[in-house]
């Protein structure tokens, strides 16, 4: 039997030509990724600042056809929407929030006028994309950096007919942060259109390498998560969301489970430190964590017990797709794996359910069920 599920954690790969449309000297300072000669490291260039961090050895190895590992693995759609449908009926993937890739760089951004004509440019292709199909969900990009750029961009994507907007887990250094009165406008705007708030894991607007030395790897991909974490517990903390009651969070790509840990976590400073906190509620924060906040995980073991075991239902599943950390090419053994022990509801409700809470206009894949 195939298993149906839509992704809330999905990307496009920029096309070469994204930004052709904006003025040359704007142009040369979006994110582009340049290889070292010998393969082992990518440099990222941002608005006049970069980085460097290292590639996966699959991408540097060449096997017996010239080809890398990487090069055989990929996914024959990550550049072409209509070959990715393909891919996608073939994996069982329905409907997707499709970020980007070296895009999640944009926030590292600190020119408000390159921030701002930038996202004008590419929220134009992702309307063009979305256009093509209801099952690419675009996250529109807004400036981080001036909450009047931010409410205008908002109110022109949802009039392209965009869903989400996609934001960084965190504003730069010398903006106000995101829990400050200063974005209620923003938070305004997208509850009027009825934007979803789509994070990403990772696109913080630093430089993702954190730590250095033994065990930097995988704590690195570690402490990407959590700022969409912090960011998560500001919303609910903060006030924003119980304010907006309609108004959705969907962090994707750092697991679920944290999701309950952070609302007992909140709740024992709500309730037994309550002389500390100055911020009233009208629900406990948990609750409104649990209402309004959304989390998607690839392969996680403890996702699905945070749904039956912890009580949280807005357990999102994600592909990933065309990562190569992602399930493409054992997408149908990985959700087998994952939901064969499992109910029929909370593999509705984790492949599909919560997904369509955040996106009803996706509809249902047309086959549900055997092949
Ligand atoms: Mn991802």
């Amino acid at each position: 039997m195939k298993i149906w599920a839509n992704s809330g954690d999905s990307h496009y790969m920029e096309p070469k030509d994204l930004y052709d449309a904006l003025p040359p000297e704007l142009a040369a300072r979006m994110p582009r990724s340049v290889k070292s000669a010998d393969g082992t490291t990518e440099t990222i260039y941002v608005d006049g600042k970069s980085f460097e961090r290292p590639l996966p050895r699959i991408g540097i190895v060449k096997g017996k056809n010239g080809r890398t590992l990487s090069e055989a693995l990929r996914a024959p759609g990550d550049r072409d929407f209509e070959v990715r449908r393909s891919d996608l009926d073939h994996e069982g993937i329905w409907a997707e929030v499709i970020y980007p890739s070296v895009g999640l760089w944009n926030s590292m951004i600190t020119d408000p006028v390159l921030a701002r004509e930038a996202v004008k440019v590419i929220n134009d292709w992702c309307a063009s994309v979305q256009q093509e199909s209801i099952r690419h969900v675009m996250p529109a990009q807004i400036s981080p950096l001036d909450v009047g750029d931010g409410v205008a961009e908002v109110q022109r994507a949802a009039g392209l007919g965009l869903k989400a907007v996609g934001l960084p887990s965190g504003t730069p250094p010398g903006i106000p942060d995101f829990n400050r009165p200063y974005w209620e406008p923003l938070w305004d705007a997208m509850d009027e259109t009825g934007m979803v708030i789509a994070v990403h894991t990772g696109n913080t607007g630093e430089d993702p390498v954190h730590f250095h030395g033994p065990g930097a790897g995988p704590m690195n991909y570690v402490w990407a998560s959590y700022p969409g974490m912090t960011m998560a517990g500001f919303m609910v903390a903060s006030g924003v969301l119980d304010r907006h009651p309609n108004l959705k969070l969907l962090i994707s790509e750092a697991g679920a489970s944290w999701v309950p840990f952070l609302g007992d976590r909140l709740n024992e400073a709500y309730r037994q430190h309550s002389e500390f906190v100055k911020d009233r509620l009208s629900r406990l924060p948990k609750e409104i964590l649990f209402d309004q906040v959304y989390a998607s995980f690839q392969h996680d073991e403890s996702a699905i017990p945070a749904l039956t075991a912890m009580g949280y239902r807005n357990v999102v599943w994600g592909s990933d797709y065309p990562h190569l950390e992602g399930t493409f090419g054992h997408t149908q053994k990985t959700l087998h794996e994952l939901f064969d022990d499992q109910p029929d509801d909370v593999r509705y409700r984790i492949t599909q359910g919560s997904f369509l809470d955040l996106f009803p206009h996706v509809g249902s894949p047309p086959r549900e069920g055997l092949e």
